[in-house]
């Protein structure tokens, strides 16, 4: 049978270059910490890795910190910052359509004494950048506002916001967990303080991420231990892992944007043939102002759930946003912020491509698209 993943913004299959760079590096088993040949060899691997990336980033070597993924890079820089920053104010600014990720350890915060501003967006999820100017305060000490959105792929305006954080001195981190990869990063031009990626997100293995931190910038460590990471990041490093990470964005950065362009006018057919032969379907997020791969789409009178299950059922793997909101009931908090009607929002699934979607892909999902969501409609009355 037919099997299209069209979830990759949960994650990517790794990459089969990148597997074989893993197997092949594997024999590296020292303990990068040690001074024997075994340990140089592995912190030899080390450095080559962080050269690599942070080369393709626009960062200096010692910028890149590895982490366990996305959620340990995003925590770091929130509670890292907060607590090395608690002596200049207890004041962060973010939005409400951040991964939880950000949200979770916000709210965490906020029970250590720490005040939240959430900047509201506009229908098509971009933060209202005036409100963000509005919302700075004397003890405000970080600005969290992500890349580019999981569930709607909507992109923010970074550079802005790191030019007004920058103007009031105040740290900008950005989750860039879902544009890494996606959008052309220079990250000595675009003025963030630290920035969260993941390696599984482009093709690379689980478990393995990296935080970009501008040197000189105050922040506590998060994990605690041995002097790995110059002391900032404790415990043995996930040394293979590491290879893998450098390889998948050295092959997924070769080409951003020729072939996003092609991803692109994939998402694009796809979009407008599902909207011109479904009534009462909508797209979410904003038309261009979007990652190439992500598709988010209402149905109205529908189900989130009971889509995904027969889309699964016709060979098409797909979700209802986030990974975390996939299986639960829950009703995507992004959509609800940017004022998606909640009963609209319980019908909204997010079909996200990579560059080994095919045209053939997408011609089968439009095929038996309007089937899917009829006999939702049907059965949901
Ligand atoms: N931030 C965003 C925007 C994400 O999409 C994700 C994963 O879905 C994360 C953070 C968490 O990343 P990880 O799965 O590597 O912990």
């Amino acid at each position: 049978m037919k099997y299209i993943y069209l979830d990759n913004a949960a994650t990517m299959p790794i990459n089969n270059s990148v597997l074989n760079k893993m197997i092949e590096y594997a024999k590296y088993y020292g303990n990068p910490s040690s001074i024997h040949q075994a340990g140089r060899e592995a912190r030899k691997l080390l450095d080559k890795s962080r050269a690599v990336i942070a080369g393709i980033l626009g960062a200096n070597t010692n910028e890149i910190y590895f982490s366990s993924g996305g959620t340990e890079s995003a925590n770091w820089a929130l509670v890292g910052a907060a607590f090395a920053n608690a002596d200049k104010g207890k004041h962060i600014i973010t939005s409400p359509i951040e991964h939880h990720a950000v949200i979770n350890t916000c709210e965490n915060l906020k029970k250590h004494g720490y005040e939240i501003t959430y900047i509201p967006v506009d229908k098509y999820g971009i933060v209202d950048i005036d409100a963000i100017k509005k919302a700075i305060k004397k003890d405000t000490i970080l600005i969290s506002i992500m890349y580019a959105n999981n569930e709607v792929g909507t992109l923010q305006p970074v550079h802005e916001i790191a030019k007004i954080a920058s103007e009031h001195g105040v740290l900008f981190h950005t989750d860039a967990v879902q544009a890494v990869s996606n959008v052309p990063i220079n990250l000595g031009e675009l003025g963030v303080d630290m920035l969260s990626l993941s390696a599984h997100k482009f093709a690379g293995p689980k478990g393995v991420g990296a935080l970009y931190i501008k040197q000189g910038t105050k922040l506590s460590p998060f994990i605690y231990g041995g002097e790995q990471e110059r002391g900032r990041r404790a415990g043995t490093e996930n040394v293979i892992g590491i290879v893998g990470m450098a390889e998948a964005l050295k092959i997924a950065c070769t080409d951003i944007i020729g072939s996003g362009a092609k991803i692109a006018q994939k998402r694009d057919r796809l979009i407008n043939g599902i909207i011109d032969s479904i009534d009462g379907a909508q797209l979410n997020g904003h038309p261009t102002m979007r990652l190439p791969g992500n598709v988010n789409i209402s149905f109205e009178n529908t189900l989130a759930q009971a889509l995904l299950m027969r889309l699964d059922s016709a060979g098409i793997a797909a979700s209802a946003g986030s990974a975390c909101a996939s299986g639960s009931p829950e009703v995507s908090h992004v959509l609800l912020s940017m004022g998606v009607p909640r009963e609209k929002a319980k019908g909204s699934i997010r079909l996200t491509l990579s560059c080994n979607t095919t045209d053939e892909d997408i011609d089968y999902v439009l095929g038996v698209m309007p089937t899917i969501v009829k006999e939702c409609r049907s059965s949901a009355i």
